[in-house]
């Protein structure tokens, strides 16, 4: 199917908040097939060429003026083509979001902290979770991921987003535990240690630092990459001790690192079961 002709005033005229701006985008998509064509959106709404380059310190760069008017893209060609095109969108998001200030003379320079969990000064976190918030919003919008969502928590739901929709079974973790209605989190670990998590609503702080040992997690087979989805005992888990059930799946990746899919059933006080 080919892609519609897309109306940049159009856009610009909802860019007042970043999820106004992605569902405008994709009204004007309308059913479109996931992946979504990332590179051919963005060279409609105004950026001249995409480009890739091997990079050591960051992951994309934008190149444009403060009024938006042209935009050039670069991307790290190092990275995963999932990864290259999740950078597309998060810049696509800086050029869009007109707010958004310049990180450096010519434009929006971001690395791969920015693209995960941005630290810095109050703008520049903002800027760049609303880039990432616009990126994921555009590559996995809610039409093309409610089917993932309507059953039971499973990383297997991830890997099929993540096959589907074309971007990392990272961004496809995050996403997933934001979107189901059940109480999830995602942990990234790093050989058996705590690097970071993603939280859905309703889901408590958990109380482990980068570099923290992980608990005991469920064993992965030899045939797959996934666990069973295992109970675990909440006294294990800092943050989670009050939870009536815990669930636990895990995800083995290349390299020592691990998605782990936690689900928890909360003791509600008003609960008189
Ligand atoms: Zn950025």
């Amino acid at each position: 199917m080919p892609l519609p002709d897309l109306d940049r005033m159009a856009v610009d005229d909802v860019a007042l908040s970043v999820d106004r701006i992605a569902s405008e985008m994709h009204r004007q998509l309308g059913n479109i097939a996931a992946p979504v064509p990332v590179d051919q959106i963005a060279l409609r709404l105004g950026i001249d060429e995409i480009r890739e380059r091997p990079l050591r310190e960051f992951e994309a760069v934008l190149v444009t003026d403060p009024e938006r008017s042209s935009g050039s893209i670069l991307l790290n060609s190092r990275s995963s083509p999932y990864r290259r095109r999740y950078s597309l969108a998060h810049e696509l998001g800086h050029f869009l979001c007109g707010w958004h200030k310049q990180t450096s003379r010519k434009g929006f320079v971001c690395n791969k902290r920015d693209m995960a969990i941005p630290s810095g000064n109050d703008v520049h976190v903002r800027q760049e979770t609303e880039a990432n918030q616009f990126a994921i919003e555009l590559l996995a919008p809610k039409r093309l991921i409610s089917r993932y969502l309507n059953r039971l928590p499973d990383l297997e739901h991830v890997l099929a987003m993540h096959a589907a929709l074309e971007i990392s079974k990272t961004a496809a973790a995050r996403r997933y535990v934001n979107s189901h209605r059940e109480r999830l989190a995602v942990i990234f670990g790093y050989e058996g240690c705590y690097q970071y998590a993603d939280r859905g609503i309703g889901f408590p702080y958990i109380g482990l630092h980068k570099g923290d040992p992980l608990p005991p997690l469920p064993n992965v087979g030899r045939d797959s990459s996934i666990s069973d989805v295992e109970e675990a005992d909440p006294l294990d888990w800092p943050g989670l001790q009050r939870a009536k059930v815990l669930a636990i799946q895990v995800m083995r990746q290349e390299n020592g690192h691990s998605i782990i899919l936690l689900q928890i059933e909360a003791d509600d006080p008003n609960d008189d079961d």
